[in-house]
């Protein structure tokens, strides 16, 4: 049997940063580029950033890849290939897919949304024996997907596994989506400042952020302490609903926030889930930090264009 190894290139839309990388069927990272977004920029520069980082990736690589793979934050159109990020407000309904069969040609490019490439990402590399898994990036957004059976479900429009927008108390903080209660409005970076502030917490000099606030919590300061529990909780409700919901083996939960203060919330986010979840198949969930950190969605991204090429290495069940 003569095995022809294949590489492919994986790119990450994200507000703030665009990263590619060329990535081999046996997981091997041969390459990877990151520039921030020019997200304030007009579309056709944003563009030329993008073709930018992918070619740059591909020429460090030494060679041509087989296939492309986007993983992009959304509102994503996956089957009109284009891609309208809150955060990029120059794309609205952008065919990025376009962009890149151009830039590339003769070669299949895929689209799916950033929570999806970090889910698959997750599973391939990581968690490929488990048959239900969550990924959650939780960061200045909480996103995510589900792998049932090596199979992310993407759902009818796309947008399955949008766990940030779970409902986990109606009578809630409004959300921008629109909702009321949502796990985003207790556990993403944002949120936890918003409460923290709102409580009386003024930051440590000139920095406010996340960091100062974990810093903060880790002194003992109650305020700091309560806004990370608060989230804890908020991801505990969204894990045990979602179990309930799938029978889950695997929860991988990655992005900024939950890497930064991890030691602030997964001993908190396993105890609840133990506390609240009540039948054997919910409680036997595991949830684990991502091992992957921000290459997740370059990871997932780069399983999906495996994919496109009728590679097997990505298992599915
Ligand atoms: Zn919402």
């Amino acid at each position: 049997v003569i095995s022809l190894s294949r590489t492919v290139v994986a790119l990450d839309v994200g507000g703030t940063k665009l990263a590619a990388a060329v990535i081999g069927d046996d997981g091997t990272m041969l390459s990877r580029r990151q520039v921030p977004t020019p997200a304030r920029e007009a579309a056709q520069v944003l563009a030329d950033a993008v073709v930018r980082v992918v070619t740059d990736a591909i020429e460090d690589a030494g060679g041509p890849p087989d296939a492309v793979g986007i993983g992009s934050a959304g509102p994503i159109d996956p089957a009109a290939g284009t891609v309208s990020p809150i955060n990029i407000p120059a794309w609205r309904g952008f065919p990025l897919v376009e962009v890149l069969e151009r830039a590339l040609p003769g070669r299949p490019v895929r689209l799916a949304g950033d929570g999806h490439c970090m889910a698959l990402g997750e599973y391939w590399r990581g968690h490929s024996a488990s048959r239900a898994l969550l990924g959650m990036v939780v960061s200045t957004g909480v996103g995510g997907g589900i792998v049932l059976d090596g199979q992310v479900q993407a759902g009818p429009t796309g947008n399955a596994g949008h766990i940030g927008h779970m409902v986990i108390d109606p009578r809630g903080p409004d959300c921008p989506c629109g909702g009321r209660g949502c796990v985003e409005m207790y556990a993403s970076g944002p949120s936890l400042l918003r409460w923290a502030h709102a409580a009386g917490w003024c930051g440590t000099g000139q920095a406010a952020d996340t960091r100062a606030l974990a810093e903060c919590a880790r002194a003992g300061d109650p305020i700091a302490r309560d806004a990370f529990t608060r989230a804890a909780d908020a991801i505990a409700l969204a894990v045990l609903c979602a179990s309930a919901l799938a029978d889950l083996d695997d929860v991988v939960i990655g992005g900024g926030v939950a890497t930064g203060a991890h030691d602030l919330l997964f001993a908190r986010i396993r105890e609840q889930v133990q506390r609240l979840a009540g039948p054997a198949f919910i409680r036997r969930v595991r949830i684990d930090r991502s091992a992957l950190g921000g290459d997740a969605g370059l990871f997932g991204a780069a399983a999906l264009a495996l994919r496109s090429v009728g590679d097997a290495c990505v298992p599915s069940r």
